[in-house]
């Protein structure tokens, strides 16, 4: 394999790195704990390591990578390659990630955000194969979103562009972890359901839900949530379907403005079941206007834990000149 590229998806949990072959087929693979705790110069030290071992495994010298994508949680300057403040990556405070880890590899590095790199991943790989504006968000302790218009990331003036998560939908709603009220994080993420939940059972109800988190308070989560209302108890599903509805008004928002012609769905929240995606769709469908409702296509993530690492490889192909075949 003469041209190939190395991507990277950094995560609070974990590192994610890949060696690909030119038209994104995965040659070796390999995922190690972050260890975020130990500081940013540890953790560059191991993904280095990690893509060292992917060309040992696939077989190619240094000479054949020809660049390297990496996604790390934001926020970031795309454009300097450099992480701020990541509540993600615990004492992170403007690493140069792209250029400390250029230095270790020896490989040209490109950096983006998460949930820009996942829309890419799908758009190129996976459930937004055929589309030419895709918005892809993605729900889970968090919600996320990437804007791809016209077959290029929309990041906006200064790179906070897709932060969907805090669109006020509710005002003087719950507070949000941004500080402000109303997000649509804090009404419809897998957290916001975790603390509806948490406000249930410290008013004397929820006795169901808190049967599934082991008569824990402190062990509620969206899962136990999930877990009751897939049993059949009425304020689960109640707390799910008002999350639901929720979201699809932030979509339909979206959808309004946007315009897109594919809506990717992805993140662990979706796991809540049927429930959770029926009222989305149906608070999407009743907000969204017509001819916008019309052209989009709502789907889930087929790359799902992946997605993030195939727009690495996506964007390390793109950036050194491999433009995709797309289909
Ligand atoms: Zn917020």
């Amino acid at each position: 394999m003469n041209r190939c590229v190395v991507g990277v998806d950094l995560g609070g949990t974990k590192i994610y790195t890949a060696l690909a072959d030119s038209r994104g087929r995965l040659a070796a693979e390999v995922r190690v704990p972050t260890g975020a705790r130990e500081g940013p110069e540890a953790v560059i030290g191991r993904i280095a390591e990690t893509v060292r071992r992917v060309m040992r495994e696939a077989g190619v010298g240094p000479g054949a990578v020809a660049a390297l994508g990496i996604g790390s949680p934001g926020p970031l300057d795309q454009a300097a390659g450099v992480v701020y403040n990541s509540p993600n990556l615990r004492g992170w405070i403007n690493v140069p990630l792209r250029d400390r880890l250029r230095e270790a590899t020896g490989i040209s590095v490109f950096l983006d955000n998460d949930a820009n790199l996942a829309a890419l991943g799908e758009f190129y790989f996976g459930a937004g194969r055929g589309s030419g504006n895709l918005l892809y968000v993605t729900v889970s302790t968090g919600i996320g979103a990437g804007i791809i218009i016209d077959g290029r990331i929309y990041r906006g003036a200064g790179g906070g562009a897709g932060e969907a998560g805090h669109m006020v939908i509710s005002p003087g709603g719950p507070l949000c972890g941004c500080g402000r009220k109303g997000c649509l994080e804090s009404l419809a993420s897998g957290t916001a359901m975790a603390v509806r939940a948490a406000e249930l059972v410290s008013a004397g109800r929820g006795k169901a839900i808190l049967r599934e988190a082991g008569d824990n308070p402190a062990a509620l989560t969206a899962a136990s949530v999930a877990r009751a209302a897939g049993a059949g108890d009425p304020e689960a599903a109640g707390i799910i379907s008002e999350a639901g509805a929720y979201l699809g008004m932030g979509l339909a928002n979206l959808i309004n403005v946007l315009n897109p012609d594919r809506l990717v769905m992805g993140g662990g929240a979706l796991e809540a079941g049927s429930l959770f995606w029926d009222s989305m769709a149906g608070e999407l469908a009743a907000r969204a206007l017509g001819p916008a409702l019309g052209d989009v296509t709502v789907v889930k993530s087929v790359l799902g834990g992946k997605s993030g690492l195939m727009g690495a490889v996506a964007l390390a192909l793109d950036s050194c000149g491999k433009r995709l075949p797309k289909e």
